[in-house]
């Protein structure tokens, strides 16, 4: 119900009440004002009659008391008269005419009690105020009742019936309050009319501000209202008017802003309305925010792939998406997540591109490649999957100017738009991600590097020291044995002496080559010191071990490296002992296995020599 209709009932309702009070009032008072007048214009005519009797009796010509009442009953203002004999007038002069007997109970009443009777007869055509006053005999005043009656003072002589009648008070009466209910009305109606003249500039304002209020909720602050008065109400205009200008301003900058943030894309998910498309960014760049901080903290780039795949596969609820790496030495990608699972291998993309970083769109241009609006663009885009065609959107994650990774969303034809909606959401993700990827790619890096020898691209013995932890526990749960050897060169200082430091080191990198391709990959092979190796030979029994020693010596000293002008041949002495059954102390085992080294140089070099405690004297323990 609008303001308007709402003053306009309640006004209308009030003054009807007012009216009906009013006229209620007026009839009330004018019946009790009528009513008194009656008794008194009664009482007046009875007393009338009282002395009009008197004088008859005094005169004697009470007979004619008839023809008295008659005239009297002709009078303007009176009806009908009537005197109704007492009981002891009755005894002392009989019952005197008909009309002068009581004519029902309330006349009885009145003249054997004395208590004066006044009543409203309601007839047909007319009101009637009738009144019966009685007569009580008194013994004062001249001539005095007792002088002619033989009664007592006090006694009820008889009474006077008087018919007034009301009908000429009651028009007027009427016609009164008819005309106070008019006035009222009239008054009341003038005022209904002023009052929504006044209320007219609060009407319209409240309309005004209830559509540009509407419009504000709707997301559009573009809104002003007119203002009407210079009162309150106008200033309700002016401040709303400043209200909204501040919004229109503050929101619209806010969602240039935010969107800036997220990567210049104007996709909001609702379109339409700005406030709710603006929190929604806010709250898009709040978990991003998140985001950011949390793989900041991670430790590992895995870690932060694995919290990428939860972005796209719990967050966004994708479950057909990849995410490869270009590995930045080979120019390959591997497969890092395959459908949001770590490790899977390709399946969205011909192999080519594990082993050609470059067949790979997103890594060759640098751009997004949208398969979702331009089908067909990646020829390696493998989309047929048992039947059902699949559309492919790759977003590149950009470490310092080249592609670091690829990210690989496939989706059916169904879900297309969906996925270019969520395309600069993803983006925002994606932007923040390439840092932190690239910091952590650089960390591993360094702290591969640092475990690495640089010449031989060995491990070093730093890298010994923090994996023995993992060596010793692994060996121990499986129960299984390994053993090491320690090997030194043969004469090695010869080589550099008569050849040079250079023909040195191509010695030492000729001798770990071969010794990695002597070992498994899962053997450990160690650049220990200068042209010392240890070699780490996992679920290996020393006896194994042996033999294993020994096809290596062989080959060092069957291998032939190439010096400038000559063919230079190196022998290598080999100590070998066991862990756990030499002993359970991973270094002692190192030791035993050097302290065999020193036993086979002792013999002559060129030759594998097997740990056996008796080596381990005082002396050797001192070594
Ligand atoms: P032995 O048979 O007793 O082992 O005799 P050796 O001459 O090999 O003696 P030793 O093992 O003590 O010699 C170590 C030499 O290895 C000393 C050093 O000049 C050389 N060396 C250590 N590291 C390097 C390196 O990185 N490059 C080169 N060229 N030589 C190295
Ligand atoms: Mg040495
Ligand atoms: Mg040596």
């Amino acid at each position: 119900m609008t303001l308007n209709t709402k003053t306009l009932l309640f006004f209308s309702a009030l003054m009807g009440l007012l009216v009906l009070v009013l006229a209620a009032i007026s009839l009330y008072s004018f019946r009790q004002f009528s009513l008194y007048t009656a008794e008194h214009h009664a009482r007046s005519v009875a007393e009338t009659i009282k002395v009009g009797l008197t004088e008859n009796m005094v005169n004697g010509t009470i007979g004619k008391r008839p023809q008295f009442l008659d005239r009297l009953a002709g009078v303007p203002g009176v009806q009908n008269v009537r005197i109704i004999r007492g009981p002891a007038v009755v005894k002392q002069f009989g019952p005197g005419l008909a009309q002068e007997r009581p004519a029902d109970g309330i006349e009885t009443q009145v003249v054997n009690y004395g208590k004066a009777s006044f009543d409203v007869l309601e007839k047909e055509d007319a009101s009637i105020f009738r009144a019966i006053i009685p007569y009580v005999a008194t013994d004062h005043g001249t001539p005095n009742c007792l002088q002619c009656h033989a009664v007592s003072n006090g006694t009820i002589l008889g009474a006077v019936s008087i018919d007034i009648p009301l009908s000429d008070v009651k028009r007027q009466a009427i016609t009164a309050t008819a005309m106070v209910s008019l006035s009222v009305f009239l008054a009341a109606l003038l005022a209904l009319l002023l009052l929504r003249w006044q209320l007219r500039p609060l009407v319209e304002t409240a309309g005004a501000v209830k559509a540009v209020v509407t419009q504000a909720i709707g997301g559009a602050f573009h809104g002003r209202i007119e203002q009407r008065t210079s009162d309150e109400v106008g200033e309700i205009a002016v401040q709303l008017n400043r209200l909204m200008a501040f919004l229109d301003e503050g929101i619209g900058t806010i969602g240039r802003r935010v969107s800036e943030l997220m990567g210049h894309h104007q996709q909001p998910l609702n379109t339409g309305n700005q406030l709710v498309t603006t929190t929604e960014m806010v709250e898009g760049l709040v978990e991003v925010s998140r985001y950011k901080q949390a793989i900041e903290e991670d430790q590992t780039k895995l870690e932060v792939y694995q919290r990428l795949v939860n972005v796209l596969g719990d967050k966004y609820d994708f479950h057909r998406f990849s995410i490869y790496e270009v590995a930045s030495s080979k120019n390959r990608m591997t497969p890092i997540a395959v459908d949001g699972e770590i490790g899977a291998p390709c399946r969205w993309c011909d192999s080519q591109i594990l082993i050609d970083a470059n067949t790979c769109r997103v890594k060759r241009t640098g751009h997004e490649v949208n398969g979702i609006d331009s089908p067909g663009i990646c020829t390696m885009f493998r989309g047929e999957n048992g039947g059902e065609k699949h559309l492919h959107l790759c977003l590149p994650i950009t470490q310092s100017g080249s592609v670091g990774s690829v990210v690989q969303i496939v989706v059916s034809p169904d879900e297309a738009q969906f996925a270019t909606m969520l395309t600069p959401f993803i983006a925002v993700y994606l932007r923040e991600t390439a840092p932190v990827l690239e910091a952590k790619r650089l960390m591993e890096h360094l702290r591969e590097s640092s475990l690495r020898d640089a010449m031989t691209g060995l491990y070093n013995r730093r890298f010994l020291e923090e994996y023995v932890t993992t060596l010793v526990a692994t060996s121990q749960r499986r129960q299984s044995p390994f053993s090491v050897l320690m090997l030194d060169l043969d004469y090695f200082k010869q080589v550099n002496d008569t050849f040079g430091h250079e023909a040195g080191d191509k010695v030492l990198k000729t001798l770990a080559e071969t010794l990695v391709k002597s070992v498994r990959t899962s053997d450990m092979v160690i650049r220990y010191g200068g042209e010392e190796f240890l070699i780490v030979l996992l679920d290996t029994g020393a006896e194994i071990a042996m033999d294993i020693a020994e096809k290596i010596r062989a080959k060092v000293e069957g291998t032939k490296v190439s010096l400038p002008g000559t063919m230079l041949q190196k022998t290598i002495s080999i100590g070998v002992s066991e862990f756990p059954s030499d002993t359970d102390t991973f270094w002692q085992v190192v030791k035993f296995a050097d302290v065999a080294l020193y036993e086979a140089k002792s013999q002559g070099r060129n030759r594998v020599i097997r740990f056996i405690p008796s080596m381990w004297t005082t002396e050797t323990g001192k070594l």
